[in-house]
């Protein structure tokens, strides 16, 4: 159904419907236009933010860590990559406690 899912993630790579067209995106939900969730949406910005240079990649990390990357394994190859270089950037690891949020 082609038609029907026509949006795929360019974060987690998964396929979903999303028609631009709709009230409730054009007033609640633009972000489903670009990715399937919100949660994506939001890692999507923290990644633009570094690309264009506009996020300090200590503010990304931050940032990165308050997102859900409990499905990080399925993720678009290269956006994995991407995320995995920003929180593996030295600074004190307070990963472990972080966890218990998820
Ligand atoms: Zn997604």
């Amino acid at each position: 159904m082609n038609h029907y899912k026509n949006h795929s993630c360019p974060i987690c790579g998964k396929s979903y419907h999303a028609c631009s067209s709709c009230e409730n995106i054009r007033s609640f939900q633009p972000w489903r236009t670009i990715t399937d969730t919100r949660s994506c949406y939001k890692i999507f910005l923290i990644l633009n933010g570094c690309r264009k240079g506009s996020l300090h990649s200590a503010e990304a990390k931050k940032q990165l860590k308050s997102c859900d990357l409990s499905q990080l394994d399925s993720f678009v190859p290269h956006i994995r990559e991407t995320i995995q270089n920003i929180l593996e950037k030295e600074e004190p690891d307070y990963d472990k406690d972080d966890k218990k949020l998820f």
